[in-house]
């Protein structure tokens, strides 16, 4: 494994792809089709790049995690290979370039990158909570429902929810917060039968992850999913699990052995970088508008080793 921080800066220069966006964690790169030729030899795809940068409270911080990217690339694949009977996903090949330029996956990000197909990305990112808490509990507490949907009155942090909710927000710029919001208002920006569809895939995705991940003594508290659309051949026009999946970083982990409801519970990602944030230890300030101070090797280290056992815990194998 890697341990430098190598892979927690801005975009590669990679031969044969361009890079075309950065969000906080991953790096987007189009093929490069006068380099290749005109045309991709796997058709309209995209790269896409975990890096090993790592974000809280909507800042990106520094230094990185490393490795934290082949964690959740590795996951994702994992996950999208265990939701293939419910939903279509994105990935087209992981497969390591033979010679430069070649459309493959470029060495230098072999694991920690995917070769999927481009999706026109519906703008709303779809959350599922078994469990109450985050902005959820923040919501429930300030009007007894979570966007919209009304729940039962003497819920804490933590509680198991009756039955698992659709809890969609709307896609935030780099640096905003994503905003929860209604089911009727998704309708209305993409339509009621794309809406009803995102619900029942996202909701059937947590079902089952739920119970994977319960298997193996981890309680998925809540996750967020991205869908897109391709058109299909015939003409249809499909719906595809893209993004990542799973991960600790689009959800919450909880080791089931801890849960205990009425405080926040011990999870299986950044919980130490969030904890040493806002300790005085760090002498940051949330509420203001400096950037947070360089994370102490430590924290690195634990958090890295916390992807490592989410990874292995889930898996039931280590990273390599
Ligand atoms: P956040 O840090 O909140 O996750 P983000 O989602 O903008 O912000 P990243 O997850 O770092 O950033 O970047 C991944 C980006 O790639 C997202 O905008 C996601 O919607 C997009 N994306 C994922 N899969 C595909 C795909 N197959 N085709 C096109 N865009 C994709
Ligand atoms: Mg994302």
């Amino acid at each position: 494994l890697d341990t430098s921080d190598a892979f927690a800066g801005g975009p590669l220069d990679l031969p044969g792809w361009r890079h075309v966006y950065s969000g906080k964690v991953r790096d987007l790169y189009a093929p490069d089709l006068p380099a290749l030729g005109g045309v991709h030899p796997l058709g309209d795809v995209v790269l896409v790049v975990a890096s090993d940068r790592v974000s809280a409270y909507d800042h990106v911080l520094s230094p990185g995690i490393p490795d934290k990217g082949v964690v959740l690339t590795q996951l994702s694949l994992w996950w999208f290979d265990q939701l293939a009977d419910l939903v279509d996903n994105h990935v087209v090949s992981t497969e390591a370039s033979a010679e430069p330029g070649d459309g493959l996956v470029p060495d230098v990000v072999a694991g920690r990158a995917m070769i999927c197909r481009r999706l026109d990305m519906f703008p709303v990112e779809c959350v599922a909570r078994g469990y109450l808490t985050g902005s959820g509990l923040a919501e429930y507490r300030a009007g007894g429902e979570v966007t919209g949907i009304p729940l039962p009155a003497g819920l804490e942090d933590g509680s198991r929810l009756p039955a698992p909710i659709f809890t969609p927000a709307t896609k935030a710029e780099v640096g905003e917060h994503d905003e929860n919001v209604t089911f009727a208002e998704v309708a209305r920006r993409i339509g009621d039968d794309d809406a009803a569809r995102l619900r029942d895939l996202t909701l059937a995705v947590y079902a089952r992850a739920e119970q994977v991940a319960r298997e193996r003594g981890v309680i998925l508290a809540d996750t967020k999913l991205e869908f897109g659309t391709v058109a299909a051949p015939d003409g249809e026009r499909r719906i595809v699990l893209g993004d990542e999946v799973l991960t600790p970083d689009s959800s919450r982990f909880w080791p089931a052995d801890d849960w205990e409801p009425g405080r926040a519970q011990p999870s299986f990602d950044k919980q130490f970088v969030r904890d040493w944030l806002t300790s005085d230890a760090s002498g940051w300030d949330r509420a203001g508008d400096a950037p947070p101070p360089a994370l102490p090797a430590d924290v690195v280290q634990r958090t890295r080793e916390r992807y490592l056992e989410a990874y292995e815990r889930l898996t039931g194998a280590p990273l390599r």
